[in-house]
Formats: structure tokens, sequence, C-alpha cells
């Protein structure tokens, strides 16, 4: 069994897949070939947005808006502290600072409540300008947008969106990276909608941020790429990627559904044994991941391995506790929620393919545990 089944999925599609890199070792165009446009297009459409533009990972996809944005050292930048390292990691990288905020307990997503007193705190001190937030869909789950967006407004903060769990959700009727000024996703194999390497792309109705972006993404290009009107970086996606997700495109909607059938069949079981998810009613979740909390972990954890069900923690260590981010100042205590949520957590198998045999059996396992 596995956690994730990418070879299931290959299975169905393998000949377009194929077909599609052919196209591509046949022109030839490895660097910003037609098939990137063509994802884009497609992407756009699918998430309905203006604009979408295919860039190197997820990681990229969060550090050229904020690079877009002109962040930089003395800014706040507001965000959860359980996610994983990249959210704040590249705020970091620009000189900022990341302000964590304490989650929700029941969607695992910043908790708007606290987000306002925030920003209130780091206004009273006066020591950082407050520049925006990035929320974070945890497994899939979009983060209270209409909340978060009326609070940016409020305090002028722009708002990005980390989508790199929650391609393919639905947050009130809108696509998941179109719900904030921008959104950025992932193509990481693991990942909802995952190519065979590193790739993401970034979503928004702003044409201003736009031109920014396809600037950033090749060295800050101006009219061409020996024309540099800014600093960028090398954050292009690369043109077999964008093949390949043309391919999985095909069949990721019917992939979405097939994920909400698992997580239904694993929430009427398990409803009584443990703390299942908790999916807002306006929301519909990619389910990147299945994560239910457990006061005796590490006993279910020990069950579940004995019969050779895989399973994950995310997160072990919430940000704020992270060496790398210890000359924030942070210490244990200081949101409670998101420790309680780390100590409890783990996953379990979650794919489109996961066989009724083997939920009943993760199912029994997670039951028998106790
Ligand atoms: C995976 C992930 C990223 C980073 O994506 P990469 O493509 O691996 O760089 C960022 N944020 C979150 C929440 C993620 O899960």
């Amino acid at each position: 069994m596995d956690f994730i089944d990418l070879h299931a999925q290959q299975m169905r599609i393998r000949e377009q897949i194929e077909a599609n890199i052919k196209k591509v070792l046949d022109h030839g165009k490895y660097i910003m070939g037609p098939e990137i446009d063509e994802l884009e297009k497609k992407l756009a459409e699918f998430v309905g947005t203006k604009y979408a533009i295919g860039v190197s990972s997820g990681t990229d996809a969060l550090l050229m808006p904020l690079m877009a944005y002109g962040v930089g050292p003395g800014d706040a930048i507001f965000t959860t502290p359980f996610t994983f390292i990249a959210t704040a990691e590249v705020i970091q990288l620009l000189g900022a600072t990341p302000v964590f905020v304490e989650i929700d307990p029941r969607t695992f997503n910043i908790d708007p409540e606290k987000l306002k007193e925030a920003i209130r705190e780091t206004v009273a001190k006066k020591n950082l300008k407050i520049k925006g937030i990035i929320p974070v869909d945890l497994f899939g789950q979009a983060a209270d947008y209409d909340e978060i967006n009326s609070i940016a407004k409020e305090y002028n903060l722009f708002v990005l969106q980390d989508a790199a769990q929650s391609f393919g959700a639905s947050y009130k009727g809108k696509r998941a990276c179109s719900n904030a000024d921008c959104g950025a996703t992932s193509f990481f194999p693991a990942k909802p909608l995952g190519c065979y390497g590193d790739g993401g792309m970034i979503f928004t109705n702003n044409d201003e941020l736009y031109d920014k972006l396809v600037s950033i993404r090749i060295h800050g290009k101006g009219t061409d790429k020996y024309d540099n009107i800014r600093v960028g970086i090398n954050g292009r996606i690369d043109t077999i990627q964008a093949a390949i997700l043309l391919a999985k495109m095909e069949i990721f909607k019917e992939e979405i559904d097939l994920r909400q059938d698992v997580a239904n069949a694993y929430s009427e079981a398990l409803k009584d044994a443990v703390t299942v998810p908790y999916v807002k009613e306006f929301n519909i979740s990619a389910w990147a991941q299945y994560s239910i909390l457990h006061p005796q972990r590490e006993k279910a954890l020990n069950g579940l391995k004995a019969q050779k069900i895989p399973t994950a923690i995310y997160y072990p260590i919430p940000l704020h506790l992270q060496v790398a981010f210890q000359h924030l100042g942070y210490k244990k205590g200081d949101f409670p929620i998101t420790e309680k949520c780390a100590a409890e957590i783990f996953s379990i198998p979650m794919h489109p393919y996961l066989k009724k045999e083997d939920q009943e059996r993760i199912i029994e396992a997670i039951k028998t545990s106790k």
C-alpha cells in the first residue's frame, strides 16, 4: 500500500504522457516552449483568473510575488506557523520578518480574529512596516478569504494565497488560487496536481503584478533577457513538465471527486473514533492530505506501522519553534493550538486510486489502535 500512489495514475494516462513528452523532444523548445503557454491558458481558465504564470516550484511561486510587491527588510508578513517551511522561508529570504498567527483548531488554517490582533500589535510596536498576509490552505481546504481579504483591505495589505496543497479545491464556488490578490500553487509530484519534478504556478487578475512576475521569472527581463530592468531569478517551469501536466489535467477533475469519495468513506467510518477533518460547508477540499487528531498518536502510529500502513506527520515542529526562525524570539507556548495539533496530528494514505479494501484495512487499524 502506498501513501500516495502515483503509479496507478500513470497507468491510466501513460500513453498520453509519452506522446506529450515526445512532442517536446521533437520540437526541442525545452525552455519556454509552447506547452507552457497552453498550460497557463488552460489553468487560468480552470481557476478563473485573468493570468497564470508557470514557474519553477511552489516555493518560487511564493517568492516571486513577494519580490514583485517589493517586500524587504523592515516589512512584516503575517502567516501561519502550521505549514511547510517554504511559506515563511521566502519571507525571510527577502530579509522581511514573518509574523506568525495562531490557527483555527478545526480547519488548521490561520484564524482571522487572531490575525487582526497580530496586525494591531505589530502596528502598535512600530518596529515593522506591515505589508502582506500569506494564508495557507492546509491539507487542501481554503482559508477564510472573505474575512482575511476584508482585514487586508482595512490595513492596506496584499494577500498571497499559498494554495500549494489546494489546487482543485473551491471556496464559496470559486477555485483555489483565485481567492486573493494572488495565488501560488505547487506541482511537486505528491501535490493534488503533480508533475514529474519541480514546478509551480502563480495566478492573478492584476495586470501590473502580472507584468512584474513575467519579468522576474526571467532574470528581471525588460524587452528581452539581456535587457534587465530589475533583479529577478531563473523562475521558469520546464516545457517537459508543462507537457506532463497537460496530460494529467485531462483527468484532474475526476481525481478530485475520487479523493472526495475516499475522504467521505474515512470520515463516515472514523468520526466516532478520532477527530476527523472538518471542512466548512462552503468549501470543497482538494484533499492533499487526510489528517486526523489522535491523543495517543505514538500508539496509533505503531499500530499502523505493524500492519504496514504508511503514515506521515504534517507537521511535527511548528515554524515558530524551528531553529531557522529562532532569532524571531518565539517560544514554546506562544501558539498552544498549533502546538497541540503538531503533537496529535497524523495523515493516512490519500490518493484517488486507494482501493476499497485498503481503505477498510486502514479504518480497522485506526479503530483498534486506541
Ligand atoms: C509543498 C508546499 C510548498 C512548496 O512547494 P514546492 O513545489 O515543494 O516548492 C509551499 N507551501 C506549502 C503549504 C506546501 O505544502
